[in-house]
């Protein structure tokens, strides 16, 4: 063994050696399962609603993280408590994995992973004080980045990657409440984060949130203010897209203009960040019509959407230098 050790690294450089220029040049982008990606997210929806102070949100709070560090991250469970538009106090978990926690270049990649209390959009008042599945809003985003974890776990890019899982994003006042909300009750653990990040000082290169990118067909806009923060990432994601065949995917079109995670980390952290969100020009709301619905099930997870997503990801990820 002793041997095999010491001659190992002669042989290494000499091969490298002899490399043409071009060869070192070519890189080599590891194949996104969509498969894979899939079961990630059947598997946060068979612990039924991931609702903040639920035994199903410890029990799927408990898996991500374990899956994280299966797949070789440094995870921080930061871990705070809350406090809603109603009062309520939330246990909130934001899931933090690093890979290649000593690089100075950092990409951030983040999605939420709570699912929303109340379906106050379901077109059956009945449903409406339903807890919601959250196939699309929450677990679909997180799916994508599992799978991407688990490929830098086998691979590891370039530069550093830090993938949150933010929690109560989805805990924003209902339709139906009469009191004083502000906007910010959405997007709780995020704002915890932004003001109280995990590492002192933390900043990256920029910050990419995916919500709802599992929809069959799913369009995804130039969200505005991804575009007025981020214009170059956002640019930088799109071509990508287009260049891998993903064009009716992501459409290179001025979209709305959504209150969503990246803002605080765009506002408060100075991390320029985009949102690859669903927009649907046409629907009402803007988004999917199973939005905020008890229709946002696994009925409405598409493949294809979620392989154009990650595979289009994983592009830019590993085109990093
Ligand atoms: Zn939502």
């Amino acid at each position: 063994m002793l041997f095999l050790l010491t001659i190992l690294p002669f042989t290494a450089c000499n091969q490298a050696a002899k490399k043409p220029q071009s060869e070192e040049k070519t890189i080599n982008v590891p194949f996104f399962s969509v498969d894979s990606a899939y079961g990630f997210v059947k598997k946060q929806v068979d612990f039924g609603p991931r609702v903040p102070n639920t035994a199903a949100h410890v029990a799927c709070s408990q898996y991500l993280s374990s899956e994280l560090k299966r797949f070789g991250a440094q995870v921080i469970e930061q871990k705070a408590d809350l406090t809603a538009f109603d009062g309520t106090i939330l246990k909130a978990v934001n899931i933090i994995g690093s890979f290649n926690p000593a690089a100075e270049t950092r990409i951030l990649l983040f999605a939420h992973w709570d699912s929303r209390p109340w379906a106050d959009h379901d077109p059956k008042p009945e449903n409406r004080k339903k807890p919601v599945m959250a196939a699309n809003d929450g677990a679909s985003g997180v799916g994508v980045l599992l799978e991407m974890a688990r490929l830098f776990g086998q691979n590891k890019p370039t530069v550093g990657v830090d993938i949150i899982f933010f929690d109560a994003e989805d805990y924003g006042a209902p339709e139906s409440f009469s009191g004083q909300s502000a906007e910010d009750s959405w997007c709780l653990g995020t704002q915890y984060w932004a003001k109280n990040p995990h590492i002192p000082g933390y900043t990256a290169r920029y910050g990419i949130l995916l919500d709802m990118v599992g929809a069959p067909q799913a369009t995804f806009y130039r969200e505005q203010s991804s575009d007025y923060y981020a214009g170059s990432v956002v640019t930088k994601v799109w071509s990508q897209a287009q260049s891998l065949g993903f064009a009716n995917y992501f459409i290179n079109q001025k979209g709305g203009a959504i209150t969503d995670d990246h803002i605080y980390v765009n506002q408060i952290m100075g991390i320029p960040s985009i949102d690859i969100i669903q927009y649907d020009p046409n629907s009402g709301s803007g988004f999917g019509t199973y939005w905020h619905t008890t229709s946002d099930t696994m009925d409405n997870v598409d493949k294809n959407t979620l392989n154009a997503v990650g595979t289009t990801l994983m592009h830019v990820i590993y085109n990093e230098r």
